[in-house]
């Protein structure tokens, strides 16, 4: 089978990272990614399926693996070589495209067989799971960055029936593969505890800023949305999603200042605010997002990170004084809804990709062959007026052979 293989090498490590800094996405020139012939992974289980990815999208998880800025966080809890790709929908075995299904990578105690399964598999709380470097596999926290399973960006998977969820005859692949990223906005969206006419502002309108905007919209009562968009098209999706409000980056504060009415600190150029507003999502995880973030939200506010943050420096002295809470959103797993009933985090992300038409926002596909323009696309899309850039495996030769 045809793949794109990350090895652990960590002389292409730094390599990458040296290349990432100067252009994001060069780290797939020089990086330790490499398309490859594989074997294909072993059934890690009498219950596991062969599924064949028709499309697989490039996330920003993967940009910061390829370009060598991910934490030495993930070393234990992941297992190379793997095969990126998370964002997955595919064909399982066997089948002409009238079995498409969408994969939900986190690979928690079920798919690892570990029965009981703790507390928080328990609780369907999927992302949240204890075991992800236990059991049956290979350590590896979801499909695409563990050894056992492959990944996406390759002709050929291993899944877990547990992990499938079947794509309606009329959802286009497109659509499909949109159902991941969008998962991870809804449980952002949700797990902020956002209430009746709460002020929010989303930082960042890539992918995930949008589709943030979009779960807030539909799924939460919350009132002005404030998107931060730097790109024209980012603007005009950010308002089509549900924004009443965009700001530039730089002109953050200012824009909370008049959709709030609070006072500002500072000579001319707004360097504080005394309020601000109810939630901020961070949809970016850099330093200066989280400046930004912790400078807008009010006293007793929340901030909720769903950009993949790793090292940062930042002045927590405002989150002290101002006691602001700070929590981090990861993955999905199931939702309580303001109305108390609690539904499967990728039933919601189903529901808001069809209600909210976000096929749309895959703005391009390559063939693995082209992985470098791929991830160069990928990482400079926002500035290329694109969003979700993904492979394309529909027509790759391998597809019809082991
Ligand atoms: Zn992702
Ligand atoms: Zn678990």
């Amino acid at each position: 089978m045809k793949a794109l293989q990350f090895e652990a090498r960590p002389a292409r490590y730094a390599a990458a990272a040296a290349a990432g800094r100067l252009t994001p996405g060069a780290g797939a020139k020089v990086g330790p990614l490499r398309l490859r012939d594989l074997d294909p992974p072993e059934l890690p289980g009498p219950d596991w399926v062969v599924i064949r990815p028709r499309l697989a999208g490039i996330c920003g998880s993967d940009l910061s693996t390829i370009d060598g800025h991910a934490s030495r966080y993930f070393e234990p809890i992941v297992s190379f070589p793997f095969v990126p790709g998370h964002e997955v929908v595919a064909d399982r075995t066997g089948s002409d495209g009238s079995d498409r299904v969408v994969v939900e990578p986190v690979l928690g105690c079920v798919t690892r067989g570990i029965d009981p399964p703790c507390a928080a598999c328990g609780r369907g709380d999927l992302g949240n799971c204890e075991h992800i470097a236990f059991g049956a596999l290979a350590p590896g926290l979801q499909s695409g960055f563990c050894h056992d399973t492959g990944g996406g960006w390759s002709t050929l998977m291993v899944a877990h029936p547990s992990q499938l969820h079947p794509v309606p005859a009329s959802m286009s692949d497109e659509a499909a593969v949109m159902v991941e990223p969008t998962a991870c906005a809804v449980h952002a969206a949700l797990t902020a505890g956002i209430r009746e006419g709460d002020s929010v502002v989303v930082l960042g309108t890539g992918t995930l800023g949008l589709l943030v905007t979009a779960a807030l919209r539909h799924f939460t009562p919350a009132g002005s949305i404030l998107a931060v968009a730097k790109h024209p098209t980012q603007r005009e999706l950010a308002r089509a999603l549900g924004a009443d409000l965009l700001a530039e980056p730089d002109e953050v504060l200012r824009a909370v200042r008049r959709l709030t009415g609070t006072m500002a600190l500072g000579d001319g150029r707004i360097t504080r605010l005394t309020g601000g507003a109810d939630h901020v999502i961070d949809c970016v995880g850099s330093a200066a997002s989280l400046a930004d973030a912790l400078a807008a939200v009010r006293p007793k506010g929340r901030v909720t990170l769903v950009g993949m943050p790793g090292h940062v420096h930042v002045d927590l002295t405002g989150l002290w004084q101002r006691e602001i809470v700070l929590a981090g959103a990861y993955a999905y797993g199931t939702e309580e809804l303001p109305s108390g009933e609690r539904r499967r985090t990728f039933d919601l992300a189903f529901e808001l990709v069809r209600a909210a038409d976000l096929g749309r926002l895959v703005s391009a596909t390559y063939p693995l062959a082209r992985y470098q323009d791929a991830i160069a696309h990928a990482a400079s899309a926002g500035r290329r007026g694109a969003v979700k850039i993904a492979f394309d495996l529909r027509n790759e030769k391998e597809r019809t052979r082991l």
